[in-house]
């Protein structure tokens, strides 16, 4: 079949609903999905019987809430539409209701306390918004997930709060520049993907793998990535083969797949969707992730989706390209031809940039999670550092008004091949500083801090929210201006005195922005533990209750329940290492030391004496006790950190002390890992698992 074909067929989309719901029933869902409006409780039972007659055709037994609790994964209990007719006859049913809203038992997702206080019961709500689809046998809704008394507990509730927030002040916003039709501005999101690929039998005998999804120890390779010879090159057959199934799984859920490509690492890759509502990006990226494991799976692979798998190679993030729509197709942040006199433009940019400033803290709290404490700053992603790369022509234009200077607008500039048959280029100006944490991409903002298992909503939900809170402050300003020209050209200028210290278009990775930037009073929040404060700080806690995204008790409970977290994976990662170590490392190098004073007193016995196999035995021997000690000492610090009250102790704890512990056993075990025989190390090397696919 070909692609338009097999495009969207297992998904309940507009096509399906235009052609089976009753032409009322179907025009009013529209008008609640296109206004974000509430959906008509006599309308459920309706689209519900109509989408299990589908979903049937398509082969569903069951149907599920799809939701995605705060563990960057997505959950869903699956019920069969077989029930018992007055005969015992199985008759299938489905109603409104089971459609609009479900009641998973809470109880054993995290909650952050909400649990303690309240019931354990929690609800899903339909969100149509985003299509159902028809995925092994099951009908999949995507649902938003909270508390009986409607606390969020998930990412989408609070995603959705946010979109509506920032839509809302972005119209009045447009009214005052005359735009009285636009009804609905949508935060639209295109998430680029980067993962590894690795062969499934190596992936299978390493414990750290299998169940932290990375390594947590491994030699350096005599050859990594330095010879850039990975990054774009020709695509190898299996795992081609992988990106052509995976396409086409995807392009049957309706995502348009829009860019792959070999990643600078070796064994490491990238796919990109094509952007669409931030929402429904959020739920084809989840969708995309659990689609890499399984498909990779069925060609021998498995799957790396963890930010920093492997040591001495890049690790993995994920861009979230971040923009405004309105519903007449216009993307708020287009800078049209001119900029300077594009007033409109300029508001929504100046928000952007304060917003970034102003809540610089949860922006970078919102890409922490103990998987990218290893990546980020790491020569290879954006420093912790937040910053924004504007180019220098918007800067300039920016500048100029700012200055009160006639506006020197950009003519673009054109590249210089030197061969007269190369098409003459406009040079990108915007762009091309890969080091920005943020950067205008031309029409739209590229957030590239995120981790690649990251759940991109919560990025989101902070962007949005600080560019309501600024658009709200604009607001005044704009409307009580006799002249709408000078009330623009204030913002540019107060933006730019008082924020333009978030602006860099220099190189992020240099040792030279830390010290500007500490200057500049830029925050620089190293660990995520930190970062997670920024949830509970006064200001911040404000900023969320005005903007109607998180009250008080739901900010508190996510910031426990990313401490929690914290603490857990570090504790599962320091448990795997004291198992690896005492099982297969220590027992591979006393076999190994044995072997070598054997082979040692078999040659003394021959008569020949020598020191080099005597110094190999004795480091090993020192390796082995240095290893010994600190797999005890490790033991310890496991258990210690189970004693300690506060979650909050117990993180800073894993962050300060386990895991530069954890890096120096692995120090050591990597040094023995070398004068070690490779038959008898215990699982595979660096070379085996990136360059064997
Ligand atoms: P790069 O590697 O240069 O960052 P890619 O082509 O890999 O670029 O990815 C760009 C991403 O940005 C894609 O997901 C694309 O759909 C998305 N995108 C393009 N225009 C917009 C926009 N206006 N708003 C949000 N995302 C966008
Ligand atoms: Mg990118």
């Amino acid at each position: 079949m070909s692609v338009p074909e097999i495009f969207g067929s297992k998904v309940f989309n507009d096509n399906v609903m235009r052609q089976r719901l009753p032409r009322e029933v179907y025009l009013s869902l529209e008008k609640t999905k296109n206004l974000g409006l509430s959906l008509d409780p006599n309308l459920a039972e309706s689209i519900a019987s109509c989408m299990k007659d589908w979903a049937i055709e398509m082969g569903a037994t069951h149907y599920t809430h799809w939701f995605q609790p705060m563990t960057n994964v997505t959950a869903g209990k699956h019920d069969a539409f077989a029930v018992p007719d007055k005969n015992g006859n199985a008759i299938m049913s489905f109603s409104g209701k089971s459609l609009v809203r479900g009641e998973p038992d809470a109880s054993s997702f995290p909650s952050g306390g909400l649990r303690a206080t309240f019931e354990a019961r929690g609800y899903t709500a339909w969100d149509p918004t985003s299509p159902a689809f028809v995925r092994d046998g099951t009908l999949y809704i995507p649902t938003a997930f909270c508390s009986y008394t409607g606390e969020s507990l998930d990412e989408k509730t609070p995603l959705l709060r946010s979109m509506q927030a920032v839509s809302e002040q972005a119209i009045k916003i447009l009214r005052i520049f005359g735009n009285d039709k636009v009804k609905r501005v949508t935060q639209m999101a295109g998430l680029e993907q980067e993962y590894f690929l690795i062969d499934r039998s190596l992936y299978e005998s390493r414990l750290d793998l299998k169940i932290c999804g990375r390594t947590l120890f491994g030699a350096k390779p005599p050859k990594g990535q330095e010879l850039d010879d990975h990054y774009c090159g020709r695509i190898r057959l299996k795992v081609a083969d992988f990106m052509k199934d995976l396409d086409r799984a995807l392009w049957e859920f309706g995502i348009f797949c829009q860019t792959k490509h070999n990643e600078a690492a070796p064994a490491q890759h990238e796919f990109a969707a094509l952007f669409s509502s931030a929402n429904i990006a959020g739920d084809h990226n989840q969708l995309t992730m659990e689609e890499m494991r399984i498909i990779a799976k069925q060609h021998g692979l498995a799957c790396l989706l963890h930010e920093k798998p492997f040591e001495y190679v890049n690790g993995s993030g994920k861009h979230d390209n971040w923009s405004l729509n309105s519903d007449d197709g216009k993307n708020l942040f287009s800078p049209s031809a001119n900029p300077a006199t594009n007033y409109q433009f300029l508001v929504f940019l100046c928000a952007f940039i304060t917003a970034v400033h102003e809540y610089s803290d949860l922006i970078r709290a919102s890409a922490s999670c103990p998987g990218n404490d290893l990546r980020l700053g790491g020569y290879e992603a954006p420093p912790a550092i937040i910053s924004i790369n504007l180019g220098n022509s918007l800067y300039n234009v920016l500048k100029d008004i700012a200055e009160g200077h006639n506006c020197t607008s950009s003519s673009k500039n054109y590249l210089k091949t030197g061969v007269d048959i190369l098409p003459s280029l406009p040079q990108d100006d915007s762009d091309r500083n890969r080091t920005s944490p943020l950067a205008f991409t031309g029409n739209r903002f590229e957030f590239r801090m995120l981790g690649s298992s990251q759940s991109s909503a919560f990025a989101n939900v902070i962007l949005n929210t600080a560019v309501t809170q600024v658009l709200k402050e604009f607001e005044p300003i704009l409307t009580n201006a006799s002249d709408l020209q000078s009330a623009v050209y204030s913002i540019v200028h107060k933006t730019i005195s008082e924020h333009g210290a978030i602006i860099f278009n220099g190189n992020n990775y240099s040792k030279e922005w830390v010290e500007e930037a500490k200057k500049r009073g830029l925050p620089n929040i190293s660990g995520s533990v930190d970062a997670f404060d920024s949830l509970v700080k006064e200001k911040n806690l404000k900023l969320f209750k005005d903007n109607n995204i998180f009250s008080e008790s739901e900010c508190i409970a996510r910031h426990e329940i990313l401490l929690d977290n914290y603490v857990k994976v570090i504790t599962i990662e320091a448990s795997v290492m004291s198992e690896m170590l005492k099982r297969q490392i220590l027992p591979a190098l006393i076999k190994f030391a044995g072997k070598i004073s054997d082979s040692y007193n078999d040659m003394k016995t021959a008569g020949i004496d020598n020191s080099e196999i005597r110094s190999i035995a004795s480091q090993l021997s020192e390796y082995i006790s240095e290893l010994y000690k600190d797999s005890e000492k490790l033991c310890d610090m496991i258990s210690h950190i189970g004693t300690l009250n506060s979650s909050h102790d117990a993180a800073i704890y894993a962050q300060n002390e386990l895991r530069p512990f954890m890096n120096a056993i692995r120090t050591v075990a990597d040094r023995a890992e070398t004068i070690t025989d490779k038959s008898t190390w215990p699982f595979p090397t660096y070379t085996d698992l990136l360059f064997r696919v």
